[in-house]
């Protein structure tokens, strides 16, 4: 059955030029532009183009089937971006929704003081990385690495180094000290990555939130803010989905929608952007299980990500060195971008701070009245928040390869999740002519009804499959004169580029056992 197997040679890559050509790939293909081009484009807006906005409704279409359709006892809500101004007053953003900034005084480049601090430990965590790859050379063999961190001298002095910076973080984050945070910097001797200079400003707090007014008359005009999370609008409806949909505790309700922050910087594409999607969901529970729920969707969430198959180095698990004012536990999912690990998902255990927030700002009780013990309470929250953009980013990192093949020539494929990619299948006739254009039509409209199809045509076989290649079509299908006599095709995997001869009733067949939902979902168990 398999024809042909070429040896392929991964072009290593640095990580830098990764993302540079990522970005170009991007544009180039249809993935994603930057926004008002014409007008030279905004900072860190961009558009999705025809195959983003596929590739993305496609990873939300995953989560939101992880989410509501594998959990009986989670629904989802679609809430408005705009909420009554006091929400968000409840919520604490407009009072503590700041982030510290720092500007370096010869580059007038402005920063986040805190991800200047974690760039930096971030450095000293590489340090130890470098020692242990010594190690593993000098002991080969039977090097154990686990011991080699907890013995070896080096390791252990910038350890400490590392708790030693993060504690002063800590502390200064929570007592707001901001000359703390400014003083860490200047003895970390923390340098601007333009300038190179250490000539630093005071640190200065700086309000995230978008704000606009809503009504036309003068006078009668009132601020309102584009919202920075989803999740409150989640909070607010809690006891209509819990009444209107009889749910019990514990239950979550999911969401995706946008979010607008106004982040101070908003660089590395489309890792940090002003007006961002987020995938949220926000699990009720009863009090005094939060930490076990908690301890519940880590795992339920990294079983998540693992299932896209992108390989398990990619992610970790980072506590929050500062918990918000509303937690009680919290830790990100950091991935391998390809700027370095940085937080993919956050998971917080947010106790009933929202719900009893709303409910003083309201004057409504928001509470759950259990039934089998007949109490009322307030329940506990525990959430899980992805941004999607993110995620999107992460996807392409993994599956952004560009490869030798054994005729010496090179091809750039994009090996995105089967279930996830614009499009499913190509169909391709060998020729233009004898009948193959009609022929391969017949195929499309039959396949087109499960799965998105592209028709080719144009150019040489060998170039139709690179452009398929290059946009993730995980399967093309060749239309050539025996298919004509015995109807079988030749389907060839973007992947492996195996080719085998298949009857075309076969072709569904594979189809669904590679790209339906069920391929994801069986490896969430
Ligand atoms: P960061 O520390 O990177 O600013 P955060 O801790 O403020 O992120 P959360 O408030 O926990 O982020 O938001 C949940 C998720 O939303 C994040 O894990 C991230 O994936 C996404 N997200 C947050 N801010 C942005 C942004 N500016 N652009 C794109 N995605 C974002």
């Amino acid at each position: 059955m398999s024809i042909a197997k070429f040896d392929r040679i991964f072009v290593a890559m640095e990580q830098k030029d990764l993302l540079k050509d990522i970005i170009s790939h991007c544009k180039e293909y249809g993935f994603i532009f930057p926004s008002s081009e014409i007008y030279d484009g905004l900072a860190a807006t961009y558009d999705y183009g025809q195959l983003g906005v596929e590739l993305k409704n496609n990873i939300k279409t995953y989560w939101w089937k992880a989410m509501t359709q594998l959990n009986p006892n989670i629904v989802g809500i679609d809430a408005a971006i705009f909420m009554h101004p006091t929400t968000w007053k409840a919520s604490g953003h407009v009072d503590a929704f700041n982030d510290p900034l720092i500007d370096n005084k010869d580059s007038k480049k402005r920063y986040r003081a805190d991800v200047l601090i974690e760039e930096y430990v971030e450095k000293q965590r590489q340090k130890i990385d470098k020692e242990v790859e010594k190690g593993k050379k000098r002991f080969g063999e039977h090097f154990n690495a686990e011991q080699f961190k907890t013995t070896n001298p080096n390791v252990l002095r910038i350890q400490e180094k590392i708790s030693s910076i993060e504690e002063r973080m800590k502390k200064a984050l929570n007592d707001n000290a901001l000359d703390d945070l400014q003083q860490l910097i200047l003895d970390l001797e923390i340098v601007c990555p333009i300038s190179g200079s250490k000539n630093w400003t005071d640190v200065r707090q700086f309000n995230l939130m978008f704000s606009t007014s809503l009504g036309s008359v003068s006078g009668e005009s009132s601020t309102i803010y584009l919202r920075p999370e989803t999740a409150q609008g989640i909070f607010v409806n809690f006891l209509n989905v819990q009444k209107s949909g009889r749910m019990k505790i514990p239950f979550g309700i999911a969401q995706i929608g946008k979010a607008f922050r106004n982040e101070i910087v908003a660089r590395q594409f489309i890792f940090r952007m002003r007006e961002f999607e987020q995938m949220e969901m926000q699990f009720f529970v009863k009090p005094g299980e939060e930490l076990m729920w908690y301890e519940h969707w880590k795992i339920e969430r990294k079983k998540w990500h693992l299932s896209l198959g992108l390989g398990e180095d990619y992610y970790r698990f980072h506590d929050h060195i500062k918990l918000a004012h509303y937690a009680n536990a919290a830790c990100d999912i950091e991935f391998n971008f390809p700027m370095g690990f940085k937080e993919l998902e956050g998971i917080h255990s947010r106790t009933d701070f929202d719900l009893k927030q709303h409910e003083a700002h309201s004057g409504k009780k928001l509470q759950y009245f259990d039934t089998t013990t007949n109490e009322s309470y307030v329940p506990y929250v525990v959430e899980t928040s992805v941004g999607l953009d993110r995620l999107f980013l992460s996807i392409l990192s993994a599956a952004f390869k560009r490869e030798e093949l054994e005729d010496g020539s090179e091809r750039v494929v994009l090996s995105i999740p089967a279930p996830l990619a614009p499009y499913k299948v190509a169909v391709l006739p060998l020729l233009k002519k004898d009948g193959l254009p009609e022929k391969a039509m017949e195929i499309v409209h039959q396949l087109r009804q499960h799965f998105s199809v592209q028709y080719d045509e144009k150019d040489s076989i060998g170039k139709r499959y690179r452009r398929q290649d290059a946009i993730g079509t995980p399967f093309a299908i060749t239309i050539d004169h025996e298919t004509l006599e015995n109807h079988t095709v030749t389907l060839r995997s973007r992947d492996d580029m195996s080719q085998q001869r298949v009857a075309i009733s076969e072709v569904e067949k594979q189809m669904t056992d590679h790209c339906g939902w069920p391929a994801l979902f069986n490896r969430l168990n």
